[in-house]
């Protein structure tokens, strides 16, 4: 394995910060062939949206190009236009909403539009012809998620109006789950139907039916009815379960880890508090060294007196606020000095640390722990043999 870092990122003389996610592509691409092996038939498009879950954009983008996937999905024209600078040739499709004025920009960089509304569809088409070109968009439809798209109750004149597009391809139609990562799947099984029932609108018109695509990560593992043409998984694709209630039948790892080293030592006497606040103090002297990283890096103030961390393989806990840059560890009488390794997430066997477990510890779930790892933390990607 060779390791790279990304670009742009922050280096002195070209040496990084001792703060580091290190991100195994090798393992990306285990996870996207488990993936597909799972859905079989069905096409797989890997989700990059918030710089590929924190495991950076343009590096995940590129391999996974090379690896042959046929689409990439991203939720802001930004993200895809960005990809587009950078080379990257595959169709993107943009999930999220679309402002008018942004139109020629997605028919510039050839991005796939989300047509979610009829008026939307009209402005695409009509600014393809005024280009000179043609548009590609999937139709979004609402079936329960009450976020973006035409609802499946009045999708027909959507569909309808989407036959009359002179300037533009119609090659998709989708929709998105609300609850597919729940132990209880009668909410996905009726936004399922829904989507069915909306689909029919083909069939009864002996039409091509467009790429239908519906499924999530949770969808994936739990509604193999949902694979359709196409699967969209994010979160799974970077190792990490959706929720801790899906069935696990596709096995998937992690491929990030984030490394720090330690940067301080010293011994805290009783009565002395540690941090901000001075939330926490030890009855008894103990060894406390510091880590330089905090929330400005989107290690979450939340985690404050309440994660650990690995040093030498063994587990400390996180002690006092984290502030902006930098946290405590107590390492009560054991042996630590600058330089040593700091694991915040990951690790081998039972002393592991995962996002999960970070997310529990913080109060929210694994997608908030990845998405807000700053770019401040230079990323390493560990280049397959
Ligand atoms: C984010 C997103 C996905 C991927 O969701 P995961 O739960 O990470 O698999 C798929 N489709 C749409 C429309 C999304 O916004």
């Amino acid at each position: 394995m060779r390791s790279v870092p990304n670009h742009p990122t922050i280096t002195t003389n070209g040496v990084l910060r001792p703060t580091v996610l290190e991100i195994d592509l090798a393992r990306l691409g285990e996870n996207y062939a488990a993936i597909q092996a799972h859905v079989g038939t069905a096409a797989v498009m890997p989700v990059l949206k918030a710089n590929a879950y924190g495991h950076g954009l343009i590096e995940v983008a590129r391999y996974m190009q090379a690896l042959g996937a046929p689409y990439l999905g991203v939720a802001f024209l930004e993200e895809g236009i960005l990809l587009r600078e950078q080379g990257i040739t595959l169709p993107i499709l943009v999930m999220g909403g679309i402002l008018g004025d942004q139109v020629p920009l997605f028919l510039q960089h050839n991005l796939t539009l989300t047509a979610s509304s009829e008026d939307k569809l009209r402005q695409v088409d009509e600014a393809a012809e005024a280009m000179g070109v043609r548009a590609r968009v999937h139709l979004k439809i609402d079936t329960g998620m009450e976020r973006i798209g035409v609802h499946y109750y009045s999708a027909e004149s959507l569909l309808t109006a989407s036959l009359k597009c002179q300037h533009t391809d119609v090659e998709g139609i989708f929709s998105h789950f609300a609850n597919a990562d729940a132990a209880d799947l009668s909410s996905a099984r009726l936004q399922l139907e829904r989507f069915e029932e909306v689909l029919r609108f083909y069939e009864r018109r002996s039409l091509p039916t467009p790429v239908r695509h519906m499924a999530n990560s949770g969808a994936v593992l739990q509604l193999p009815e949902s694979h359709f043409d196409l699967v969209r998984p994010g979160i799974l694709l970077y190792g990490v379960y959706p929720s801790a209630e899906v069935s696990l039948n596709v096995a998937v790892y992690p491929a990030l880890r984030w490394l720090s080293k330690v940067v301080y030592f010293k011994v805290v006497r009783p009565g002395h508090p540690v941090s901000y606040g001075s939330t926490w103090e030890s009855d008894h002297m103990v060894r406390v060294v510091t880590v330089p990283v905090g929330y400005g890096d989107g290690y979450f103030r939340a985690l404050s007196n309440r994660a650990e961390v690995l040093i030498g393989g063994k587990r400390y806990p996180v002690v006092g606020r984290i502030c902006m840059d930098q946290f405590m560890v107590n390492i009560e009488w054991d042996s630590a000095y600058n330089g040593d390794e700091v694991i915040l997430i990951g690790g081998e066997g039972a002393a592991a640390i995962t996002v999960e477990q970070v997310a529990e510890w913080a109060g929210t779930i694994p997608y908030e722990i990845l998405t807000n790892i700053n770019t401040r933390v230079p990323r390493i990607y560990l280049q397959p043999k």
